[in-house]
């Protein structure tokens, strides 16, 4: 054997957004010992199930190895590099040539590295001419992305973990932590026993994270906005106000006050808009008002709404009326989903973003435009994930890439979404499995892609900070990076020069350098501090937060705490929420569905599944329903339900669970057709989205 160990190597965890670090000693034989860094300020060494089981999903054995392509109808087929980069650059030109750019689309994913996600922006926005650009992230975050733009200016994420070990009150939304951010939800409870945090939870849902609350408004689905209305005005009222806060840095709050009023005027009407008890609701506005230090963290129960982004307003509004912000231990707090989802964000990852959370204001395009010496900038948003399949389902768009994410499961309405991939004309795929139900859907080329431990790279975390994803085992096989098949069909169109990097750190200097490109203080991400790292600094680059603007190493804890919003003016925006009717049920759809994460498994399970000892936890889907509803529908504890929406139909084991409020029902969203017999829950699954954010309404489907 070895007479020293291997070193270890610094990484992250690829699930969560909470984003922890992690110290992993290879063996030397593919496999390797993960366990928590404890310098890194994410976990401070802690890790959830699955980060700690990190390592019994490493190997070889589902991994896709070299390069496919098909020719005609026939199977795919291994090929080699060039001839599958070769027909994906002359299928793109073809495509571009008959239908124009708008017809070709990228689909990725908060799984990607950030500098994987700035090639394929650069690309499609730049050079090959369109915005279709979109990503899985529309299904995580983009109300909270749509909402902080509203209210600050900008897609900002204002505080940081530390604030939850600093707060009094910390206060969940729609929100399973206990599952879904397991290592921050325990950072909370550490909180709690040292300094007497309160923990409130707001969900319709009881789950294991409102199991361990001090308080529990279990609302109605969709009233999240009547209640923190109702909360506003209690603040105004009970005279928590910053007066000061609100006259120099805020605009339209007598406005948004006056329309709250109008929909929840005190205590007692809020909880009747919400479907709860008065005294609770009473309950709750006193212990808001009387703590300072509160924060406020929301997840996919506020997002995945087709009201999502006026829930984040709302929410956001009674932060900046008390001037609870960028203040330690007080500010709202989206818990992002994914790993790396704020880093897609900071390169444009969605469609209505150009490369360093611009926007397409003319003047943005040009400044993109001019950086990148770009010949075919696209000049107007693109079509967002629901959209953007709508309109390849409607031969619109002829040519897709889709980058690490396995939308045939994921998306809502994904028996469409099946049937629009097969008719593609250029269906490309970068993928790391060698099979799953997305590489079912008749792609052209599929291209094999890094895995964790392979990839080498950068990641933001929920609190914007930026953390290296270290490579410990070789490339296998033939396999990538990926932003290398990106940069090569981009040298193939004649673009080498714009993609000639050779490195990561290469791809990491020019995203920072774009970020400070004639920034002056007028744009949020600005990380030009670390525009000039060598490569040895950049391997080396500890954990940090953006801002970290030019001439300056440290990065930015807070934000917002004396103003300094992104809007024109430099004050936040309050908003006046819209007023939507709560989801009903519609005719022989008695239940309304919500769908969610389990505490083991991780998206579609193409990691988490292959370790036993995660799957023992849920082995198999099911759907729970109240136990009244289950009596009231012939449904029988560990029998079997057929589950139909408008889109479709799926089968699965029903669990009578008195935690699940009446009249809905709660499926886990983790299992593919590969792994359930009658397929996925996103076949059932709506495609209602929010107006502003574009997110699909994935936790009120009539069922
Ligand atoms: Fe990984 Fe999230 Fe668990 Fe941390 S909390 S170990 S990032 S899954």
């Amino acid at each position: 054997g070895p007479l020293t160990s291997p070193p270890s190597v610094n990484s992250t965890c690829p699930y969560c957004g909470v984003g922890c670090g992690v110290a992993v000693a290879p063996d030397g034989a593919g496999g390797a010992h993960v366990e928590g860094d404890k310098a890194h300020p994410a976990n401070l060494g802690r890790l959830c199930s699955k980060g700690a089981a990190l390592g019994e999903t490493l190997g070889l054995g589902t991994r896709l190895l070299h390069p496919l392509m098909r020719a005609g109808d026939g199977p795919l087929a291994r090929t080699d590099w060039d001839a599958a980069l070769d027909r994906v650059a002359s299928g793109l030109a073809a495509v571009i040539d008959r239908h124009g750019p708008g017809a070709v689309a990228f689909y990725l994913s908060g799984q990607l590295l950030t500098e994987d996600y700035y090639v394929a922006n650069k690309l499609a926005k730049g050079f090959l001419g369109t915005a279709h650009v979109d990503t899985n992230s529309r299904l995580c975050m983009a109300s909270s992305v749509a909402g902080h733009k509203r209210a600050f200016g900008s897609d900002t994420v204002p505080g940081c973990y530390e604030d939850l070990e600093a707060a009094d009150l910390i206060v969940l939304v729609g929100s399973n932590a206990a599952f879904c951010h397991p290592v921050l939800f325990r950072r909370m409870e550490a909180a709690r026993a040292k300094r007497g945090t309160r923990i409130v939870v707001i969900d319709p849902r009881g789950t294991e994270t409102a199991a361990e609350a001090d308080m529990v408004l279990p609302l109605a689905h969709g009233t999240d906005a009547i209640l923190f209305s109702g909360l506003l005005v209690h603040l105004a009222d009970a005279g928590r106000l910053d007066a000061a806060f609100l006259d120099r840095h805020t605009q339209g709050f007598p406005e948004a006050l006056a329309a709250a009023r109008a929909l929840a005027p005190n205590a007692t009407a809020t909880a009747r808009g919400c479907g709860l008890d008065a005294a609770d609701v009473a309950a709750f506005f006193r212990l808001f008002a009387a703590t300072e230090k509160a924060v406020t963290c929301y997840s996919q129960g506020v997002n995945q709404s087709a009201q999502g982004t006026d829930k984040v307003g709302a929410i956001l509004n009674c932060h900046l009326a008390t001037g609870r912000i960028g203040r330690e231990g007080m500010g709202p707090f989206s818990l992002t989903g994914q790993p790396n989802a704020m880093g897609g964000r900071e390169v444009g990852g969605l469609a209505n973003q150009l490369a360093a959370h611009m926007g397409f204001s003319p003047a943005e395009v040009d400044l993109v435009r001019r950086f990148w010496s770009a010949p075919r900038m696209a000049e107007r948003e693109g079509l967002k994930a629901v959209d953007m399949f709508a309109a390849i389902g409607r031969g619109e768009i002829r040519a897709l890439w889709v980058m690490g994410t396995n939308p045939a499961v994921s998306l809502p309405r994904a028996g469409a979404v099946r049937a629009a991939l097969e008719g593609l004309d250029l269906f490309v795929l970068s993928e790391n499995v060698a099979a799953n139900d997305t590489s079912a859907c008749r792609p052209h080329v599929v291209l094999p892609a890094a895995a964790w431990g392979e990839k080498d790279g950068t990641v933001t975390n929920s609190e914007r900070r930026i953390s290296r994803q270290r490579a410990f085992l070789p490339l296998p096989g033939e396999v990538r990076h990926g932003w290398w098949p990106l940069a090569e069909v981009a040298r193939r169109l004649g673009f080498g020069d714009a993609f000639a990097w050779t490195s990561p750190a290469a791809i990491f200097r020019e995203h920072a350098a774009l970020s400070g490109f004639e920034n002056g203080g007028t744009r949020d991400f600005d990380i030009s501090g670390l525009a000039t790292l060598s490569d040895a600094a950049y391997d080396a680059l500890k954990p940090v937060q953006w801002p970290v603007p030019a001439d300056t190493a440290a990065g930015t804890a807070r934000m917002f705490a004396d103003g300094g919003f992104f809007t024109g003016d430099r004050r936040a925006r309050f908003v006046v929420p819209a007023p939507v009717a709560p989801p009903q049920g519609a005719e022989g759809l008695p239940l309304l569905l919500n769908t969610g994460r389990l505490r083991d498994q991780w998206h579609t399970m193409t990691r988490t599944g292959l370790s036993p000892r995660l799957s023992s936890h849920e082995p198999a889907p099911f759907v729970a329903v109240h136990p009244d509803d289950a009596a009231r529908l012939g449904l029988a504890h560990g029998g079997l339900a057929r589950v139909t929406s408008a889109e479709g139909e799926t089968v699965l084991e029903v669990r009578a669970d008195p935690r699940q409020p009446a009249g809905t029902a709660f499926a886990p969203i983790h299992w593919s057709f590969a792994n359930a017999s009658h397929g996925p829950i996103g076949q059932v699954v709506q495609a209602r989205t929010d107006p502003f954010s574009g997110q699909p309404d994935s936790k009120a489907t009539p069922v």
